[in-house]
């Protein structure tokens, strides 16, 4: 395990210890391009180009929104923003199922490739828009939210089982936070953790194509 990485973690509030040590044992090299796999990069602060204009969070992003997702081996999890696949590794490993949605072919077929070659089989790739959530195996315990959106997005809080907790990044005034979200009695429940900066959740219900372009994007 590295422990300049993991005690750089722990002293920016990443303290579960099943967490920490899943982070230590996957390799991220695995899931960045070439010139991103030396260690100052691949676990350094900013986010990485992983092509077609996305990322891959950061590895402390990653282990704070895994650990407020709270996530143990019963549960089954849905993510949308597949991306590199990378956090769908992480979720892997502390959950029993893991559903990720990525509405860019290629880079869902990428990261299935290296999952797969890591030998994880609990994972499912669904190619679509995760703004619609997978209603096929709803309810989630869990779900992650990896792309921003201007609201929690409703369908994906109506596939949250009950007692269950979504984290995502949400957009108010031009400002990013994640929030956690709890379900309880079917109602929400939602405290913001951190500021964040993540690409949009694009589709039905995060921002629509049409409305980036008109905003030049
Ligand atoms: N979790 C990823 C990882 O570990 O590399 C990082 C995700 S990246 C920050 C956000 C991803 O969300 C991008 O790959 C983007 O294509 C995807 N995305 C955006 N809108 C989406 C949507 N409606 N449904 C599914 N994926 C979406």
């Amino acid at each position: 395990m590295n422990k300049k990485l993991i005690d750089n973690l722990i002293s920016k509030g990443i303290t579960n210890k099943t967490v920490l040590e899943t982070i230590g044992k996957i390799s991220r090299e695995r899931f960045v391009e070439q010139p991103f796999r030396h260690a100052d990069m691949c676990y350094g602060p900013s986010p990485l180009p992983i092509g077609h204009n996305q990322t891959i969070s950061s590895v402390y992003t990653v282990g704070l929104m895994t650990q407020a997702l709270d996530v143990n081996k019963n549960h089954k999890v849905l993510e949308v923003g597949t991306g590199s696949g990378y956090q769908a590794a992480v979720l892997s490993a502390l959950s029993a199922s893991v559903f990720t949605i990525e509405r860019i072919r290629d880079l869902s077929l990428k990261a299935r490739a290296v999952i797969e070659s890591l030998s994880i089989r609990n994972v499912t790739f669904i190619i679509g828009d995760g703004s619609i959530g997978f209603g096929e195996y709803a309810p989630y315990d869990r779900i992650l939210i990896t792309a921003c959106s201007p609201d929690i997005p409703s369908p994906l809080f109506n596939q949250l089982a009950e007692g269950g907790i979504m984290v995502a990044p949400v957009e108010s005034n031009g400002v990013q936070n994640i929030l956690v979200v709890e379900k309880k009695n079917g109602i929400m429940f939602s405290k913001e953790i951190a500021p964040a900066n993540f690409v949009k959740l694009i589709g039905k219900n995060g921002y629509e194509t049409q409305t980036l372009e008109r905003c030049g994007f």
